[in-house]
């Protein structure tokens, strides 16, 4: 049981790989209590949540649920299977399972298949972008590397394995500050989310030298679409109409690294997806938190008011990933069906260059390296 006696979702059937009756699936979603899910959703869903369990264990499927998807889909996956995107690709690496099913944007799945080129992974919508990946590519990296030769540069795991390719390590944003003080020199080049190297530059000043797109040079570069939409007077408006004054010992403001550099000072405390779930956690554990609000994707939100029942979470419903919201149930039940009846894969799969998969490789183990 939870410290507080109630039970969060981690305990729930609907997490675990167990068989469940199409009954038992919506007395399940009617327990999670979840303001976004009406008894309509419920009776509208319940069948394909039900289909999708079921064909999930007969094929003996890996489904994993990135943070940012909505509450239905997230609870597909089991606890271990849920995640940010190079947690999840990590752990699918380290499974048996020959077919990964990657409920995020396919820049994540790309990530999985390089972990594990020799198993079939597969995306619910490969047309899903992100504003960061999209944006910035191989050519603009090698742009960076003309202009500030002998520079190592560290990308984020949010762009596509070809850009992955020309970097020299890869970084999270929970790890971002611990890699780019691994790295030799005094200076190192950031790519591709400005407000992230914005961040990161203060976070480093007096250690290391953060140069990134668009600053001092003409490169491009991106900003999640997401995480730009929180401003300045965005936070202190919450502020205001939630009641969470700054420094407030139970009431707390959280904003994730990609937000804007004011957005990140504004808050009180900023962070990673995984720092963000943890700090909740540490303080619901010892009973310090009674209201939050988190300046990040809505659906995480949404995860983590499942998760911690007795925290009163306030949501931007409105700031939403349009790119997540493209992985339904309907079209995970459409993979799983193909699989099902033995049909070709295509429209699902994601698919990468052998010598893509080599070179994009490395980043993401010399960071892995440096992890540790
Ligand atoms: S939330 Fe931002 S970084 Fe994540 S997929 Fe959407 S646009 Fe990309």
């Amino acid at each position: 049981m939870h410290p507080t006696g109630k039970t969060p979702n981690e305990e729930s059937p609907l997490n675990g790989n167990k068989a469940l009756s199409l009954d038992e699936v919506k007395t399940e979603l009617h327990k999670r209590h979840h303001p976004s899910l009406t008894s309509l959703d419920i009776e509208a869903h319940a069948k394909t949540v039900h289909r999708i369990r079921t064909l999930k264990e007969k094929h003996d499927v890996v489904m994993l649920g990135h943070n940012y998807m909505e509450p239905l889909v997230f609870g597909l996956s089991t606890k271990e299977e849920q995640g940010d995107s190079l947690g999840l690709s990590m752990y699918a690496a380290n499974t048996e399972a020959s077919y990964l099913i990657f409920n995020g944007v396919p820049f994540m799945a790309e990530t999985a298949k390089i972990l594990s080129p020799d198993k079939t992974v597969l995306v619910a919508d490969k047309t899903a972008g992100c504003s960061l990946a999209d944006n910035f590519g191989a050519e603009d990296v090698k742009k960076l590397k003309d202009l500030y030769p002998g520079a190592p540069v560290m990308i984020y795991v949010n762009s596509y394995a070809d850009a992955k390719a020309e970097s020299d390590i890869c970084c999270t944003s929970a790890n971002a500050a611990h890699i780019a003080k691994t790295m030799p020199g005094d200076t190192i080049i950031f790519v591709p989310d400005i407000f992230f190297a914005q961040n990161l530059e203060e976070e480093l000043k007096g250690e290391k030298n953060v140069v990134y797109p668009g600053k001092d040079n003409t490169a491009r570069g991106a900003v999640c679409e997401v995480h730009e939409r929180f401003t300045l007077s965005d936070l202190v408006a919450i502020r205001e109409s939630f009641e969470i004054p700054k420094g407030h010992e139970r009431r707390k403001l959280y904003a994730h690294w990609e937000c804007r550099p004011d957005v990140l000072k504004e808050s009180d405390f900023y962070g990673s997806t995984s720092q963000i779930m943890k700090d909740i956690a540490a303080r619901v554990e010892n009973d310090q938190l009674e209201r939050a609000f988190v300046a990040s994707e809505c659906e995480l939100t949404s995860n983590l008011s499942q998760e911690f029942p007795q925290v009163q979470f306030w949501t931007a419903c409105s700031v939403r990933c349009s790119h997540m919201a493209k992985v339904r149930l309907d079209k995970i039940a459409n993979i799983l069906e193909a699989i099902d009846s033995g049909d070709d894969l295509t429209e699902y799969e994601v698919t990468l260059d052998a010598d893509v998969i080599d070179k994009a490789r490395l980043p993401i183990e010399r960071m892995l390296e440096a992890s540790v």
